[in-house]
């Protein structure tokens, strides 16, 4: 099962770690082998190196798109050293066995994510590295392949403490890498491809991603999993940057992107907004001149579902909210950025997480949602309807003032991000009634009211908040008996994309008691 790396051949676009990995090599005896960039490099390191030409016979031709492409490589990285055939052919033919493989390949992904020109991104789609990972890899009895520098010093380590070799075991879980690399690799070029070619849903699905965390459980404790990020540059949660507190978990991650992209609808030069979610719903959003008084806002609307709950925020974290949310249990906070004054005051405790993204998702962007069922995945375009973009239709007698207006968007952008069935209750830039998730859009009216009374109730007031309140829908009302029983509610105007058989009765029952009610056009499942 062990075999003695006598010769390796380097060829790597990444240069990270090299010098120190090959001089480990060069210190074990192993003869290198290296493409023109790589072994100018170890060469600069004073170390001995051969030009892949030299054993190819053959220059590097085309720009360097052939390079390793012959015989005398991929024979020396497919021969079975024990099988007498292969044995003869590599004699007959002079090709030596390459024991070692380590290649990264050219940079597709990251030129494509610098906006390069087409020319220049097919120019960094990798031939001949891809096709010697595939070839070592198949042939792991024998070869060890390197294709991620992470692993340059556990595989260093390994061939100093066995006399320079290395284990079955340990070439099989290198090889798995291996495919998993040039899978991932070539995941990109055809999603790129997609992209270009303008296709909606591509005739093959292409998903690639590099283990960000390895996650204690998953969504239960009996449920294995891992947090991966897909290389999209789009401010958020897999690309924050995590200043103190424990790892997250599988439904912090969740939650976290769900709050994340709920405040990344409002406009930081517009307003301050916060929101606090739990199980992936908002239990209080609120806009507002500071952070500070729109957190109150948030908080107010349902306070009891707050503990534990994340926070998210679309300005830079001040030390007076700060101050404030650490007084309630916090799992995460996540922010574009953050005072230090804030951080600091933040330290103190020290479970609680802090996420800084450094910017705020736009909502327009387009983007994909992946859902898996059973022997399937559902794709889609993401949902990057925004309610200032649409036209609304004013459908009653009576048109909803400025005021109701302001809410009524308000009321909307934050249904978007609701579990449906949805009914949120906004009055003055908060929410203040939120029913998610019901199989009836009348029990989440009814629920959403309940909660404000609950909440009024806690606080001491006469009324609940709802009483001229607006409100929105995710969909629209099947029937009137959804619109009454928010009219009972106490809200004065309605939000809600319309389009039922029966917006006619609708209309009818919302004139009937004086409100107010304006139709988008645009729904907002979520489930
Ligand atoms: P170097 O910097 O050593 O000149 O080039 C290293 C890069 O070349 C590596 O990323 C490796 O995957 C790639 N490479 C090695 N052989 C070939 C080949 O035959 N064709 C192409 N297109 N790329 C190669």
């Amino acid at each position: 099962d062990r075999v003695k790396v006598r010769r390796a051949l380097l060829s790597v676009s990444d240069k990270t770690g090299l010098a120190d990995f090959a001089k480990g090599l060069a210190g074990l005896g192993v003869e290198l082998i290296s493409t023109g960039g790589t072994a100018k490099a170890i060469a600069a390191l004073g170390l001995a190196v051969r030009d892949v030409s030299d054993i190819t016979g053959f220059p590097e031709i085309m720009d360097g798109r052939v390079k390793t492409l012959h015989p005398a490589v991929h024979g020396g990285l497919l021969g079975i050293r024990d099988d007498a055939a292969h044995a003869a052919a590599m004699q007959e033919h002079d090709i030596t066995g390459i024991d070692l493989l380590v290649v990264n390949l050219y940079p597709f992904e990251e030129t494509r994510a610098s906006g390069a020109s087409p020319e220049t991104i097919v120019e960094n789609i990798d031939i001949g590295g891809p096709a010697m990972i595939r070839a070592g890899a198949k042939n792991h009895g024998y070869v060890t392949v390197v294709v991620d520098p992470a692993d340059y010093a556990e595989v260093l380590e390994t061939l100093k403490a066995n006399g320079g070799e290395t284990g079955i075991a340990l070439r099989r879980q290198l090889a798995g890498r291996a495919y998993a690399r040039t899978a991932a690799y070539d995941a990109a070029v055809a999603g790129w491809f997609a992209e270009t070619l303008g296709e909606s849903a591509p005739k093959r699905l292409s998903i690639a991603g590099e283990l960000a965390e390895s996650l204690r459980y998953g969504e239960n404790p009996h449920q294995t999993a891992g947090f991966y990020r897909t290389g999209e540059a789009r401010p958020g949660v897999a690309t924050a940057r995590q200043l103190q507190g424990k790892a997250l978990s599988y439904n912090n991650i969740n939650d976290t992107d769900a709050a994340f992209e709920l405040v990344g609808e409002f406009d930081p030069a517009r307003t301050a907004a916060v929101a606090i979610i739990k199980h992936a719903n908002p239990c209080g959003v609120a806009e507002g001149p500071d952070l500070i008084s729109a957190y109150h806002a948030a908080l107010a609307c349902d306070p009891v579902s707050a503990f534990g709950g994340i926070v998210a925020l679309n300005r830079r974290l001040d030390a007076a909210s700060a101050e404030e949310i650490v007084k309630v249990f916090t799992e995460v906070i996540i922010a574009p950025e953050a005072e230090e004054e804030a951080i600091a005051i933040i330290s103190a405790k020290k479970n609680l997480r802090l996420l800084l993204t450094g910017g705020l998702p736009d909502p327009r962007a387009p983007g994909r949602f992946i859902k898996s069922v059973a022997g399937g995945l559902l794709v889609q375009s993401r949902d990057n309807g925004v309610v200032d973009d649409l036209e609304l239709n004013v459908v009653t007698k009576r048109a909803p003032n400025e005021t109701e207006l302001a809410d009524l968007r308000f009321a909307f952008r934050v249904a978007k991000h609701v579990k449906s069935n949805t009914i949120v209750y906004a009055k003055n830039g908060a929410t203040v009634g939120i029913g998610a998730g019901q199989m009836s859009r009348v029990d989440s009216a009814r629920i959403a009211a309940r909660k404000a009374e609950d909440a009024a109730e806690a606080a001491g007031a006469d009324t609940p908040a709802t009483i001229g309140s607006v409100v929105a829908s995710d969909a629209f009302f099947p029937f009137a008996d959804g619109l009454l029983s928010a009219v009972e509610a106490g809200a004065t105007a309605v939000i809600q994309p319309g389009g039922s058989m029966r917006d006619d009765e609708v209309i009818a029952a919302a004139d009937a008691h004086g409100i107010a009610m304006v139709m988008t056009g645009m729904r907002h499942f979520r489930h």
